[in-house]
């Protein structure tokens, strides 16, 4: 995956979702990025979490679970 700041993805994520506010955004960010510290597990199957994923779609989950695919290498992670 690639790594990415919060801040410059949630810009990111406006320009491709203009009705969220960016404040709301960041705030799922970092809430997802503090459970990922915490050791937050997929609640699927219990690898780590991907935090970007895990922010925006209604529960903790790993990359695969959220997405289906099995290759991240196209897609972000957020600190
Ligand atoms: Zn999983």
């Amino acid at each position: 995956m690639k790594l990415i700041p919060i801040k410059k993805y949630a810009k990111k994520h406006i320009e491709s979702n203009p009705g969220s506010k960016i404040h709301d955004v960041k705030e799922s960010l970092q809430a997802a990025v503090e459970r990922q510290k915490d050791g937050a597990s997929c609640a699927v199957c219990e690898q780590p979490i991907w935090a970007l994923g895990s922010a925006f779609s209604g529960f903790d989950g790993c990359f695969t679970c959220i997405t289906g695919d099995s290759d991240d290498s196209g897609d972000y992670e957020v600190y």
